[in-house]
């Protein structure tokens, strides 16, 4: 069974239990705009203790029950599904999280949702939209539209901000008018929010398909300075888009990209985007590597081959292709066929690509030589050789070892 008819059986036994229950949010957008939604969410009439009830304490998590949702447990090939009671958010007092939650109608529930598009439920045992807040017109129409008074439901919770620049990108919609101005008279009260939630938007947003539209939506909705350092300057931030729209690569990649030339490391950026650990490992190899890769053409194999098996290599070269299809920086002619020539070895079989070496410490040890630092001088220098064909067999290599220690 996968996710969706899990979705439609506990909607089904909901209903047949006497509860108003429908699909909600993301997946009723996802289905009415065709594409395959990530996740199904309930939203039902039912109590939490109701639900409880139905499907059992076993089969049901209940993290959840103070915000009105309860989880059911669903088969492993469907996984779990969120059933959320109905509810109004009572009051903002922080502009981020509800104070409190009370259960209401699928009406009002509808009407706290942040954005036309994701404030619609459907009924899969009727087959019917239920559409409170003209989400199907402006599906249609392509707009992200708040529900209510934009200047107020951004007050509530500062992250629908950066939610609006999101799904805007993602579906290649517009941001309605008054949405917008809305969005770019408080733009600055975004750094409200915690550094967490802001890295996790920009994260999605930019490790989507359609970053470049999600850039420059940051641009005219006034966000970008909130979000960056202000060492960025603006001009650098318009220099970027045309290689954002050529680049197909995961975030790591997407933050050198922005980065380049801006004076900026990944590392500055760690703390305001909370980025983690690794990220930033993997942006600074990409930013280190991409130039040296851009002239792999006439660099020696032993050079080139250390940062092919890199896992980052595939990136770096993502980048350096991006930059060749945007005519960003062409500083290095040999940047076509470095491409080229990385994607050729890339596609070698890994022993090719990455032979055994010809000794190891043993062999040293065997060779009489005294373990220590120069253990590793020797071990490089003939995977050098090895590497750059100099040498090719096991005994060629430790011949050369005894020839040259006994000159030592
Ligand atoms: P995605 O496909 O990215 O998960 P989604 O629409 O499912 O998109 P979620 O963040 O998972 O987005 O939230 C689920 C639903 O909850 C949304 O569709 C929206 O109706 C509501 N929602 C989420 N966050 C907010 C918010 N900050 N303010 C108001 N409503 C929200
Ligand atoms: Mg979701």
């Amino acid at each position: 069974m996968n996710a969706h008819d899990w979705a439609h059986l506990v909607i089904d036994k909901l209903q047949v239990e006497g509860h108003q229950a429908l699909l909600a949010g993301g997946c009723v957008r996802d289905r009415l705009l065709g594409v395959e939604p990530k996740d199904f969410a309930v939203a039902t009439l039912a109590t939490p203790d109701q639900v409880q009830e139905i499907f059992g304490r076993k089969k049901t998590i209940s993290i959840g029950k103070s915000f009105g949702v309860i989880t059911i447990i669903g088969p492993k090939s469907a996984g779990n599904i969120e059933v959320a009671t109905f509810r109004r958010d009572g009051g903002y007092s922080d502009g981020r999280r509800p104070d409190s939650v009370e259960f209401t109608d699928a009406r009002e529930d509808a009407l706290r949702r942040d954005f036309t598009i994701n404030g619609m439920f459907f009924d899969p045992v009727s087959n019917e939209v239920i559409d409170y807040v003209g989400g199907q017109a402006d599906i249609k129409s392509r707009v992200i539209r708040a529900i209510g008074e934009p200047d107020k439901r951004i007050e509530e919770d500062r992250l629908r901000m950066l939610r609006a620049i999101r799904f805007a990108a993602r579906y290649n919609f517009e941001i309605g008018p008054a949405t917008m101005i809305a969005i770019q008279k408080r733009a600055s009260d975004i750094t409200d929010v915690s550094p967490e939630r802001i890295g996790m938007e920009l994260r999605k947003m930019l490790s989507h398909e359609n970053k470049a539209q999600a850039w420059e939506l940051l641009l005219e909705s006034k966000l970008w300075q909130q979000v960056i350092p202000s060492e960025f300057a603006k001009e650098s931030w318009d220099g970027r888009v045309p290689v954002l729209k050529a680049l197909q690569a995961d975030f790591a990649t997407t933050l050198i990209a922005i980065l380049q030339s801006s004076g900026l490391s990944p590392k500055r950026l760690q703390e305001c985007w909370k980025l983690t650990n690794e990220e930033v490992v993997r942006a600074d190899w990409i930013a280190k590597h991409a130039s040296q890769l851009a002239l792999a053409s006439v660099l020696p194999w032993s050079v080139l081959q250390p940062m092919l098996i890199s896992p980052h290599a595939e990136s770096a070269i993502a980048l350096n292709q991006a930059m060749l299809d945007s005519g960003t920086l062409n500083e290095s002619a040999k940047l076509p066929e470095s491409i080229a020539y990385c994607r050729e070895k890339l596609a070698l079989s890994r022993e090719e690509l990455d032979p055994a070496p010809l000794v190891r410490g043993e062999d040293l040890m065997e060779l009489g030589i005294v373990p220590g630092p120069r253990y590793k001088q020797i071990l490089d220098e003939m995977r050098k050789k090895q590497l750059d064909g100099e040498l090719s067999t096991t005994e060629a290599a430790r011949a050369w070892i005894a020839d040259s220690e006994a000159g030592t």
